[in-house]
């Protein structure tokens, strides 16, 4: 017995002095470590056929939806928001697409530049960690002009894409590059103007500036797809390769919360809301219809997936759903 107790007592001992250094840690206040605030680089790929597809996150920007959305009542505005977990101040995706046909390098959309301040422009750092540089694209389409859609053209004052071609459809260039029409657009779409000629001046003088008008097929697998109303010359672009299809709808959706349930609802940046409505509800029956891929440059980032039908709602309007992609990382050979 007295053997096993000093045994016993040696044991605890071992086991005690071996959780002091444990306890000691426990007990003292931790040493802080600095949390890091900052996302990982902004783009995500996919492959469509043979093409590879690159979203790229130009930044987010906040917004009031109750101050923007019109044409729906103020009430169903904010139960479509808290359905999602949103409030009526929503962070909004600015995104942009990347296609590597294996013969072009063609970047949809460009981000805003330097127009949005901090909360856009990454655009250009996000092309670089996602392996094509801006000097690397060699045509840029345009799905119309806004600041949010063609501001990221400059980039340190000079145009930002030295071997691109940039395509836009010739009723947008025609009407938001001439500053004659100043005086046909709401007092808060005015900066626009001001705006478009500091975007486009550097693509004009390089020499670099094409438009197309109608549906047209610009390269193999890419065609144009106008949708008016949102702008004069809003296009859609359609891209195919191997029997895939991916429709980026640019602008046809502001708010994904409210616009697909509600899709008459619009949006004051809209130059004619009536056509846009419309636009916006063809757009998402063919969307529906032909179970396109979407590219979304301002749903939440990549902004990649299918629109489905919700259940048929009220007054025999239809109302739609996002379905995004499934994260993957396999897929890409
Ligand atoms: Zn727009």
């Amino acid at each position: 017995m007295k053997s096993v107790n000093k045994v016993n007592v040696a044991a605890v001992l071992m086991v005690g002095m071996a959780l002091m250094p444990a306890l000691a840690r426990i007990s003292a206040s931790p040493a802080p470590v600095a949390q890091q605030k900052h996302q990982a680089p902004g783009f995500y790929r996919m492959m469509l056929g043979k093409f590879e597809i690159t979203a790229i996150s130009d930044g987010t920007v906040t917004i009031p939806l109750d101050k923007l959305l019109l044409d729906i009542p103020p009430a169903v505005l904010k139960q479509r928001l808290a359905d999602e977990d949103m409030s009526t101040l929503v962070e909004t995706s600015i995104n942009a697409y990347v296609i590597n046909t294996g013969s072009n390098l063609i970047l949809v959309d460009t981000g805003s530049g330097p127009l949005f301040g901090k909360d856009g422009g990454r655009l250009f750092e996000n092309l670089r960690a996602a392996g094509y540089p801006a000097e690397k694209i060699d045509t840029v389409l345009l799905t119309h002009i806004h600041a949010d859609h063609s501001g990221g053209l400059v980039h340190n004052g000079k145009y930002a894409f030295p071997n691109a071609t940039v395509w836009v459809n010739r009723q947008d260039a025609d009407f938001w590059l001439n500053p004659e029409n100043i005086d046909r657009v709401r007092e808060s779409e005015k900066h626009t103007f001001p705006e478009s000629a500091s975007s486009f001046r550097p693509v004009i003088n390089a020499g670099r500036l094409k438009t197309f008008t109608g549906k047209t097929q610009l390269l193999p697998g890419i065609n144009t797809l106008p949708a008016p109303g949102h702008t004069p010359g809003h296009t859609l672009y359609l891209i195919e390769s191997a029997g895939q299809k991916l429709l980026i709808w640019g602008d046809t959706i502001h708010s994904s919360a409210v616009q697909l349930p509600d899709p008459d609802t619009t949006i004051s940046f809209d130059w004619n809301k009536t056509q846009a409505a419309k636009s916006r509800k063809t757009v998402l029956e063919q969307a529906v219809k032909n179970n396109y891929l979407i590219a979304a440059d301002h749903i939440a980032f990549p902004g990649l997936g299918h629109v489905k039908y919700r259940e048929a709602m009220a007054g025999n309007q239809r109302g739609y759903r996002w379905v995004p992609v499934n994260y993957s990382l396999s897929g890409l050979d």
